[in-house]
């Protein structure tokens, strides 16, 4: 299989082959791309497609993230198959010339260099980097992992290079990897915005359920290893109240951090395909969800800027309020506070820390 981009070259056939998926097309119009395409009828099924990317030149991404300062992160894979509608990182699959939408669920990039790449990328520059965060732009712990075992082998190099990690995770194959977890300064973090699966599956299509989520979190937190959990997005209307059970579900199965975010959405794509999707699935209550997001927005459903990515409206702070309240009521560990930025809200956005 031979696909050629402005920034990859692929030209391995995949492991894994080519799966069928009973799902139909779906991708809003690619802005990167001069010209796009539609189909006249009826499209063809989503078809799950696995690219090898040998020539992959550097593993730790750097970004700088206001309030919470410079991020440096490793992904051994781009697209997820977990199929969050709500996903940040749907955008960053457009830079390769595909699609925000079942592109980035079913056209998955392995790069089968990571481990190599990561170890050379440390050798250079171990003396900046404090920490590194395996997440961002996909989940590490895919499907596809259980075979190439690459965000494996990259904790692997870490632990050589005695670097510290948080991973941010929906997968319990996560759990296959407590022994090299162990063996470094570690904190995973479960991502489990919802109670159950029918508040899960609208808005996570394809993603571990949560309740197999918070056993993955029990069985490390009886391994020894420092857990958290990830209520992110809120999307607020719709899951604000859960905020409580979340943390005391947490909290009894070894949870000892704890973090909110607000839903953001910053691109045209994303906005589509997300509110697509919501009104697909959730009819009756699209428009409550997509009003209240827009006041938080002041009018627009986007954020703007890093700062405008916390809430405007009081129905916000009652949030932050009560994970605040509840995280404090259940003992969750308090991390230390980065400096707010220049010009940021006076309430500062709540709330995600430092992962350690
Ligand atoms: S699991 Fe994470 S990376 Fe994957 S689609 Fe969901 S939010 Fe995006």
């Amino acid at each position: 299989m031979e696909q050629t981009t402005n920034k990859i070259i692929l030209n391995k056939p995949a492991r894994s082959g080519i799966v069928s998926f009973v799902k139909q097309v779906l991708n809003p119009p690619n802005p990167y791309l001069k010209y796009s395409a539609e189909f006249l009828g009826e499209p063809p099924a989503a078809r799950l497609e696995v690219y090898e990317e040998a020539t992959t030149r550097s593993m730790i991404s750097k970004s700088t993230l206001p309030p919470l300062g410079v991020r440096y992160t490793v992904n051994c894979y781009r697209g997820c198959i977990h199929a969050c509608t709500y996903c940040f990182a749907r955008r960053y699959h457009e830079f390769l010339g595909y699609g925000a939408g079942t592109d980035f669920e079913t056209k998955i990039v392995v790069k089968t260099n990571a481990p190599e790449v990561l170890r050379a990328d440390l050798k250079k520059t171990k003396e900046k980097i404090n920490h590194l965060e395996f997440s961002f732009a996909t989940d590490p712990y895919l499907p596809l992992e259980a075979n190439y075992e690459l965000t494996r082998r990259c904790l692997t190099v870490c632990r050589d290079f005695r670097m510290p990690v948080a991973v941010i995770t929906k997968s319990p194959l996560v759990t296959r990897d407590i022994d090299i977890l162990k063996q470094l300064k570690s904190t995973v973090f479960f991502s489990i915005p919802f109670p159950t699966v029918e508040k899960s599956r609208p808005f996570e299509l394809h993603t571990p359920t949560p309740a197999v989520r918070f056993r993955a979190m029990k069985t490390l937190s009886d391994a020894g290893l420092r857990v958290g959990i990830a209520i992110a997005p809120i999307i607020l209307g719709y899951n604000d109240a859960d905020i409580p059970a979340l943390l005391e579900r947490a909290r009894e199965n070894g949870a000892t951090k704890a973090f909110i975010n607000l839903i953001h959405i910053d691109s045209d794509s994303i906005e589509e395909y997300f509110v697509g999707r919501l009104r697909e699935r959730l009819p009756l209550q699209a428009d409550k969800i997509i009003n209240q997001q827009k006041r938080e927005r002041g009018g627009t459903l986007r954020h703007q800027t890093f700062a405008d990515r916390a809430g405007r409206t009081e129905k916000w702070q009652t949030a932050v309020k009560l994970f605040e309240l509840h995280f404090r009521r259940l003992g969750f560990e308090r991390f230390e506070k980065p400096e707010p930025p220049e010009n940021a809200p006076e309430t500062p956005a709540p709330v995600q820390g430092k992962l350690f």
